[in-house]
């Protein structure tokens, strides 16, 4: 049987297309947070060219010689027999290659650039509240966008193809019944929550909290959880989001509003989970595809694991609540660890994607897939994206913006190519109960531990689960060692109503 052993001249240039691809992640990550903004052009040609660099790199006829040695080019499939490490290695190197080889280098390198311009167009559209000044380069990204899945292929809908890049196997013919679904329980339940006797009042949360001592507690947080700042940092950015260089160099940020308690709190936790997955990646395979993470939906059931299932339980907060009353004691002394449970926990329809709720989070998701879906397929057009937005804004959260920046300008994914991406959101979540409920099952006391601020055994477990095995094996298949299941909404709509039942008294 093969090993890894043979492997090396082929997990040798990985490992360097891998340097590279890293160095353009800290040229992108510092783009996020101090870089001065008279950086950005040549920034975008810095980054642009990297990303050239690795896509011909692997592409190479070199590693396309390795390859066709050991795989059947028509099936994907080993040739040989191999041990599972090396097995997973060839499955998951094969596809990066094929769907590399099927780009070519000049269009990922105007793609990168494209990219890294509209990104900063939108800071600025945003800012400024003008979609008008976005368009253009909304235009061009979304023509390039369908450029590429025309050039990946795809059998039903471009989208796919697209999809597909963040998280294999997932189609739309799989994800329109998963979220009708959703829909059919998350609509009335939201309902229901409106109709209740019982009003929340969360005015404590948005109180005057000083913002350095909002990054102490999120800092303290990330500590508790084992996010380890010898191996990681956090800084301020626009979006809140995490990078990884290297499982030794794993980057989170947030951002802090004075009169916005959960948003830095919440960014941290969330960030801090993504963080954790990075953390936990096998260093002995950084530059191979068994070193990176699985999919964007795992990565984001890691995030919302902890935000959620954990950052918005009572559990959590019967340990650290008192440590954040010490912290603002003027602001919450007077607040008990009830109301502040419920406050965190309130249920409403709002505007902003990333502080919603979890009962309304995946009306937001839906009403994106669906516009960006429509996009690809060619069935809307950009110019029709307020509208459309305000449209469905209103039919599945019943409220409207008043301004695009509260709207269609929110989020920086259509800025950064990110078509495909927004499904991986409800995924994560999906699986995010599904994993809790499995580590409550298999962690003796989780709860227990929880409340007394151990959080280091779900660390672990979740690490030994998911974390180290990377890309060994696709993400059904790990859901399925996990939990025994693939993805499914029924323990998330479960979870959710038992949850709002209780807070709402429904
Ligand atoms: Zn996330």
């Amino acid at each position: 049987m093969k090993t890894l052993a043979t492997l090396e001249p082929l997990t040798t240039r990985l490992l360097e297309i891998r340097r590279i691809q890293s160095a353009a992640s800290v040229l992108s990550w510092d783009q996020e947070t101090y870089m001065p903004a008279g950086g950005g052009a040549a920034r975008a040609e810095q980054i642009a060219t990297l990303e050239g660099l690795a896509h011909e790199k692997l592409v190479s006829p070199e590693v396309e010689k390795l390859l066709t040695e050991w795989i059947d080019p028509s099936s994907g499939q080993a040739t040989d027999t191999w041990d599972e490490p090396s097995r997973s290695l060839l499955r998951e190197t094969w596809r990066d290659f094929s769907r590399a080889k099927k780009l070519p280098s000049d269009f990922v390198i105007r793609l990168s650039r494209e990219c890294s311009l509209a990104q900063q167009t939108w800071v600025t559209a945003r800012e400024e509240n003008r979609f008008s000044k976005f368009l253009p380069s909304l235009k061009t990204i979304l023509e390039l966008k369908r450029d590429e899945a025309r050039y990946l292929g795809y059998r039903d809908s471009p989208y796919d193809a697209l999809l597909d890049t963040y998280e294999p196997g997932a189609t739309v013919a799989q994800l329109t019944p998963l979220f009708a679904q959703l829909r059919a329980r998350l609509v009335p339940l939201l309902q229901r929550v409106q109709a209740s006797t019982v009003t929340i009042d969360d005015s404590c949360l948005h109180q005057s909290f000083d913002q350095t001592k909002q990054l102490e507690f999120g800092r303290l947080v990330l500590v508790a959880m084992g996010y380890d700042f010898e191996r990681g940092r956090l800084d301020l950015s626009a979006h809140p989001f995490t990078t990884s260089f290297h499982p030794t160099d794993v980057r989170v940020t947030t951002r802090v509003f004075e009169k916005d308690l959960p948003s830095c709190l919440f960014s941290c936790i969330h960030e801090g989970g993504h963080g954790l997955y990075d953390q936990g990646l096998d260093p002995r395979f950084y530059g191979s595809p068994l070193g990176e993470s699985v999919s964007l939906g795992f990565h984001e059931s890691q995030s919302r694991l902890w935000e959620n299932c954990i950052g918005r339980s009572r559990a959590f907060w019967q340990c650290f609540y008192p440590i954040l009353q010490h912290t603002f004691p003027q602001q919450l002394n007077a607040v008990s660890l009830d109301q502040f449970y419920a406050a965190i926990n309130r249920a409403a329809p709002s505007l902003i994607r990333v502080e919603a709720d979890e009962l309304t989070y995946n009306l937001h998701i839906m009403l994106r897939v669906e516009i960006e879906q429509a996009l690809i397929e060619g069935r809307a057009e950009p110019e029709d994206l307020p509208g459309l937005w305000n449209e469905k804004m209103q039919s599945y959260l019943g409220i409207v913006p008043e301004r695009d920046a509260d709207g269609v300008l929110q989020d920086v994914h259509w800025s950064m190519g990110a078509f495909g991406y927004f499904p991986t959101y409800t995924l994560g979540n999906l699986y995010s109960v599904q994993f809790f409920e499995q580590a409550k099952q298999e962690i003796s006391q989780l709860e227990e531990n929880v409340a007394a601020g151990h959080l280091i055994p779900l660390r672990q477990w979740l690490e030994q689960k998911i974390h180290r095995w990377g890309r060994m094996f696709t993400p059904d298949h790990l859901a399925r060692r996990v939990t025994g299941n693939g993805v499914s909404p029924e323990p998330f709509l479960r979870y959710l109503e038992t949850k709002y039942s209780e807070l709402y008294r429904l």
